[in-house]
């Protein structure tokens, strides 16, 4: 569900890309945690990555019960009983990394 859309190389598209990526996370946490709760919070418990690096989402409360293959390198991603899949991690290094070059600073 994260494109990984081309972009010219340059710093001002790259952190238009970081953006566009950022802003949806954004939209799928606000959606998930609800309004009054800190969505960018939110984000530092719910992202992962695959094993090829790639960001996704596991709603609710954060644990994975499901697994599925990721559209991007066809890598096992998620995982089952709470337990997440070999390769598979928390994200907090790239989202901090898609803020601080979406951050303009
Ligand atoms: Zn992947």
């Amino acid at each position: 569900m994260l494109s990984s859309g081309r972009f010219p190389h340059g710093h001002q598209s790259r952190r238009a890309a970081a953006k566009e990526r950022l802003d949806v996370l954004m939209v799928v946490a606000k959606a998930e945690c609800g309004y009054g709760r800190d969505a960018e919070a939110w984000l530092s418990s719910h992202v992962f990555t695959c094993p090829s690096g790639h960001l996704y989402i596991v709603g609710s409360c954060g644990c994975p019960t499901q697994s599925a293959i990721c559209p991007e390198c066809r890598c096992y991603v998620g995982g089952s009983d709470h337990i997440l899949g070999p390769g598979n991690r928390l994200a907090h290094g790239e989202v901090a990394q898609l803020r601080a070059e979406a951050g303009g600073k």
